[in-house]
């Protein structure tokens, strides 16, 4: 059933999990995600980022999006994945997103809070739920996020959100979701990662009572035990998708090598990866709910 991200985060505050939030920018990814929380009973929060859209237009992937979600047996939120302008995130409301990121952390704080306050007094009579980000999350590929390069990975605490702008930000706006950063990297993070767990515990702390609940980008690479460890100090979303992304390329490899050069129908190619993809997020969504209580 399609819904906004309010309930599902709730519950996953009283349960102590995170919820998944996959990119799905073709049919197959969005069959394999919508399957994989299917066969889990998870909820799930599919994403259309704006940095999809040189792959599938907006207009193109929402009804796709919308029928997969309506038609699902869990609650499905359909989001925006770094909304950057107010253009691509007006698009978004008349396509029927049920929850934008408006993303506005390129911008001084003060303006990241006026422009992402004025976006929540717009949306949330339509009952579309915001995430915001604070603190710009670093990329170690280029085009993870248009118009933000390849940053520089020497130092990722430059990055970290300062637990009192966090505070400052939530009682603000009063967003559902603020993207934190904590030492997570969009893209595919190859060193060992260093998640600042505290800084989450005194976020969570500070926000307390605004109805503003935490998360996180750029999980893929980052040891399971710290995205545990992110969980059971307070983030509640968790943004994944490189990982099971590109995590299908043995298999197609694999397929290709087997057929020696034989003609190979790329039909047939789109179900190994639709398999592996499924795999992929299955794998991520049974660690966002290691922790889970089921009181
Ligand atoms: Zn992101």
């Amino acid at each position: 059933m399609l819904v906004n991200m309010k309930e599902m985060l709730a519950d996953a505050e009283k349960h102590n999990y995170a919820i998944g939030s996959l990119n799905t920018p073709n049919l197959e990814t969005l069959r394999a995600v919508i399957g994989a929380a299917e066969e889990l009973g998870c909820p799930i929060i599919i994403n259309h980022a704006q940095g999809h859209e040189p792959v599938v237009a907006l207009e193109v992937i929402a009804p796709l999006m919308k029928l997969y979600a309506e038609n699902a047996k869990v609650p499905v939120a359909m989001h925006i994945d770094h909304g950057l302008d107010i253009d691509f995130c007006m698009r978004a409301v008349r396509a029927g997103f049920t929850s934008i990121m408006c993303d506005r952390s390129a911008y001084p704080l003060e303006e990241n809070i006026a422009l992402t306050k004025a976006f929540v007094d717009l949306v949330r009579p339509l009952g579309i739920t915001v995430e915001a980000e604070l603190g710009a999350m670093p990329n170690n590929m280029p085009s993870c996020v248009p118009g933000q390069e390849q940053s520089d990975l020497s130092d990722l605490t430059k990055y970290f959100t300062r637990v009192e702008e966090a505070e400052k930000f939530a009682r603000a706006t009063g967003v559902e979701v603020l993207a934190i950063s904590i030492g997570t990297v969009h893209g595919m993070y190859t060193e060992k990662s260093n998640l600042d767990i505290q800084r989450i515990k005194d976020i969570k702390k500070a926000v307390e009572g605004t109805g503003t609940y935490l998360g996180i980008h750029g999980c893929s690479g980052t040891e399971p035990d710290q995205v545990v460890a992110a969980i059971n100090a307070g983030i509640r979303k968790i943004n994944y998708f490189t990982a099971m992304d590109t995590g299908i390329t043995p298999a197609i490899q694999q397929m290709i090598d087997g057929y020696e050069g034989r003609p190979l129908n790329y039909s047939l190619m789109v179900n190994v990866a639709m398999e592996e993809l499924k795999k992929g997020a299955k794998q991520a969504l049974e660690l966002f709910m290691t922790c889970k209580k089921s009181w």
